[in-house]
């Protein structure tokens, strides 16, 4: 495994790190043995990153996370938010910040969070961040019950905005670096790389649509971005490729990124996520990708407030 230092702070991730959303049943039913030895195998083979939410289960995944982790808790560095606790229920003020990271400690185990995530800020009032959930996040860091504390949502230019004026450790972006969108260097990594911030990049499979699979149900990608997707599997899966390994490689290679979350629940998607690292995804293959990518490169979807969109 390879590890990265996050922006100024003293954590170091590993490249691959453990994304806890499936762990909260947003990807299905889960296998809770095979889930717990999936994370149990992902510490082992050196996996060490580990970030979860209130939201992802409506507090299910930090629950099982939080007994999963019981006496390895050392070995991993934890991530999980604040503000977001479902599809439409938000608060970012200073009372819910404080109680929501006790509520946090509690069902991870733990006594301290490393990265404490303001989860979607495109749902919450610009300012408020900036001006009230920040700084309650810094007088929490000063009790010493979380270490670092940053930003997360899906429009980059409201990310690279309070990354600046509310001066976070660490920005994490979704669905904006994998096979299918690369615009997370139009906006944000070069703001956020002048100012020292980490930058963590999510969702290398753009939340399953890159999987044999297929996107889960609630996908909110346009259904042309979905297609798009599955023919890119195909591709793969013509040249004798596991459509993962590829799109893993492909968001791994990014200079600035400290850590691309992935989300796993089995042990074979541990394994498989891991031969990303000896993976070479070659030029002439990465080209075909965009051709096929090209109609609809960049294609996102709406999300929180109008005025907080990229548009
Ligand atoms: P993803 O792109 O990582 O895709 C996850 C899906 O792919 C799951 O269904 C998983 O079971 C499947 N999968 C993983 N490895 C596979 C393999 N080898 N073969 C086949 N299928 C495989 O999307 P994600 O889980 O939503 O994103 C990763 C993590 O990033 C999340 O778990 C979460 O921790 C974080 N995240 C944060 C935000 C935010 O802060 N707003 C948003 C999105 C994601």
């Amino acid at each position: 495994m390879e590890y990265r230092r996050l922006g100024r702070t003293d954590l170091q991730l590993s490249v691959i790190g453990f994304g806890a959303a499936p762990l909260g049943g947003e990807y299905g039913t889960i296998d809770m043995a095979e889930a717990e030895r999936a994370v149990h195998k992902a510490i082992d083979e050196g996996i060490t990153f580990f970030d979860t939410a209130p939201y992802y289960g409506r507090t299910a995944s930090e629950e099982r996370l939080g007994k999963m982790l019981n006496g390895r808790r050392h070995q991993v560095v934890l991530a999980t938010k604040i503000g977001r606790y479902d599809k439409a229920s938000f608060d970012f003020s200073a009372a819910r910040v404080r109680s929501s990271v006790d509520e946090s400690l509690q069902r991870l185990k733990t006594d301290h969070i490393d990265l404490i995530t303001t989860h979607d800020i495109e749902f919450g009032d610009r300012e408020q961040v900036i001006n009230e959930t920040l700084p309650t996040l810094r007088e929490i860091q000063k009790q010493g019950k979380v270490r670092y504390v940053g930003i997360s949502g899906l429009p980059l230019r409201i990310l690279a905005d309070v990354a600046v004026r509310g001066a976070v450790d660490n920005v994490l972006s979704y669905c904006h670096y994998n096979l299918l969108l690369r615009d997370l260097d139009t906006y944000l990594t070069p703001v956020v790389k002048q100012h020292g911030i980490g930058l963590i990049s999510a969702s290398p499979l753009h939340m399953g649509v890159l999987t044999a699979q297929g996107a889960p149900p609630w996908h909110p990608a346009p259904e042309s971005v979905k297609a798009a997707g599955q023919k890119v599997v195909e591709l793969l899966e013509q040249n004798g490729i596991y459509p993962a390994i590829a799109a893993l490689r492909f968001a791994l290679n990014h200079p600035y990124v400290s850590s691309t979350l992935v989300g796993m629940l089995t042990t074979l998607e541990v394994e498989t996520n891991l031969k990303a690292l000896d993976f070479r995804l070659s030029d002439s293959l990465l080209k075909e990708i965009d051709q096929l990518v090209a109609p609809v490169k960049d294609l996102t979807w709406p999300s929180g407030r109008p005025e907080n969109s990229d548009a």
